[in-house]
This record gives C-alpha cells, structure tokens and sequence, in this order.
C-alpha cells in the first residue's frame, strides 16, 4: 500500500479498540506496517485482519504495557519482527470518574499505572529505536505522538486523577519534545473531546450514569476523527512538527 509511511514501521498501543483501533488502521492506510499492543489478543487480532484485508501489514502484539518488562519486551518484538521503529502512538488508557471522596483508591492506581506509568515504559524502550529511525530512515524523521485529552488542558471537579494523568502527559510530551526535536524526533500530543468508544463502559455505576446523561443527544467524535489527527501529525515533511492538536466534538463546551 502505497502512502506517506511506505517502509516505515509504527506501534499503536491499545488498539484492540476506539481510537487506537482506528488509529492503526489509518497509518496502515498510509503504508506503514503496523504493530497493534493491547491485552485483548481475540481483538488484536480483528484489528490485524482489517488492516490486512484493506491491503496493509498488521503485527499483533499481546502485552500489558503496565507491566515493565512485557511493556520493554513488547517493544523488542516489533523491532525484531518488523525490523525498525519510525512511529509510537501511545494511545492506551483509562478513565476514571467520581468525587475524590467516593473513589475507590484502586482506580486512582490504575490510572496512574496505565497512562502514566505504562506510557513512560512504552517511551523508554522505544527511543532509542526513534532515535536510529529518524537518523537512518529515508524520511529522516521519527515520531513520538502521546494521546491525551481535554482533561490534560482543562481541570473539572469529578476528574481529578485523570486530569493528574493527562497534565503530566502533556507536560511530559512537551519536555520530552525540547529534547529530542535535534535529532528530528517529533514529540506530539493529541487532546481528544468525547469519543465514541468504550472508555466510559469500565466506569462504574452510578458514575456512568451520569456522564451518559451529560453526553445525552450529543453528537460525539468518531474515533477516526481522532486517527486523521494524528495521521496528520506523522505524515507531515521532517520541516514541519505539529505539537498539538486539541479536538472537540463539536458542541462539547468542556
Ligand atoms: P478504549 O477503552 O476503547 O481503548 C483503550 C485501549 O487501551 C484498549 O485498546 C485497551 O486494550 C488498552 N489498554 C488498557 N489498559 C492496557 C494495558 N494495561 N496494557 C495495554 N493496553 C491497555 O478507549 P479510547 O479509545 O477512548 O481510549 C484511548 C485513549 O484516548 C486513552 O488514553 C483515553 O484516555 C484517551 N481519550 C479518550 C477519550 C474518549 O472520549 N473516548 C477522550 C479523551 C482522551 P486491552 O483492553 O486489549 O488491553
């Protein structure tokens, strides 16, 4: 398939669904050959089939990035398999929602440990592999595109550890991005509004009621729209870097 990411190699983490499924499918599409991470192998999988069946290259990836050492080793195996590293979407998340005083400690932890902590795992296994692929690649650029979201912008009573997750995303990508622009790897981030996917069926009752009614007769983003945000980002020539894109649905206030 031919496209901007011809012989390039791209890893999207958690793409057993929403926006990472989409996602992958969209650099796919681009011609990059596509590793998809997730716990799900079943729809891992599904996802792969897709892609091929739309003429790309899938690879799936079975691995829980909260875990160091399945998160380091599942890097390693995209690189050995597919042989190069030119683009990370480290898209996989949770959200929790709730007063803080109603909250179970356990969903704060999950947080942290899968937007945060699972995220830093995926980078730092995989920059060194950024770095050889934008000095050696023909594109002579790498990308790094972190998804975080309008709670990474904007703090709201009822999200408090997400907005803790998604501010440290954003400013870790913005550090992170000072660092290694010499060398031409792009350090990106994307805000989402409200997706479509199912990021809120994990919360629990009572809560989702409520985000559901305040959603409720809202035309939501599709995850594709969030795929042609960041498919922009990677597909652009080594002078251009797009360090942010914030996308609402559009009669989303928040
Ligand atoms: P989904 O629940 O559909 O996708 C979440 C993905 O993360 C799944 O593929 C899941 O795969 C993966 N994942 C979760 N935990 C782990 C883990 N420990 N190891 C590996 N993969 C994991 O939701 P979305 O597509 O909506 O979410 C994607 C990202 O977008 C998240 O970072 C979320 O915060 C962000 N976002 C979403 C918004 C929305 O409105 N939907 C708005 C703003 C941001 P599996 O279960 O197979 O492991």
């Amino acid at each position: 398939m031919a496209g901007q990411l011809q012989d390039t190699v791209a890893l999207v983490t958690g793409a057993s669904s929403g926006i990472g499924e989409a996602t992958a499918r969209a650099l796919a599409t681009e011609g990059a050959a596509v590793a998809v991470l997730g716990r799900r192998r079943e729809r891992l999988e599904e996802v792969a089939g897709k892609i091929q069946a739309e003429g790309g290259t899938a690879f799936v990836v079975e691995a829980d990035i909260t875990d160091q050492q399945q998160a380091t080793a599942a890097v390693q195996r995209v690189v050995s398999e597919l042989g190069r590293l030119d683009t990370v979407v480290n898209n996989a998340g949770t959200m929790g929602v709730g007063q803080a005083v109603d909250s179970p400690l356990e969903e704060w932890e999950r947080m942290i440990e899968i937007n945060v902590q699972g995220l830093l795992y995926v980078t730092h296994a995989a920059l060194p592999h950024l770095l050889r692929a934008a000095e050696d690649s023909p594109r002579k650029v790498a990308d790094l595109v972190n998804i975080s979201s309008t709670a990474g912008r904007l703090a709201r009573p009822g999200t408090a550890v997400y907005n803790l997750t998604k501010f440290g995303v954003n400013g870790f990508t913005e550090a992170l991005r000072q660092e290694v622009m010499q060398k031409r790897v792009r350090v990106s981030v994307v805000e989402p509004g409200t997706v479509d996917t199912e990021l809120s069926s994990h919360l629990r009752d009572g809560v989702r009621q409520a985000i559901e009614r305040q959603i409720e007769g809202m035309e939501l983003l599709r995850p594709e729209d969030i795929a042609d945000a960041v498919s922009y980002i990677v597909t652009r020539n080594r002078r251009v870097a797009v360090n942010e894109i914030l996308v609402r649905a559009s009669e989303q206030t928040w």
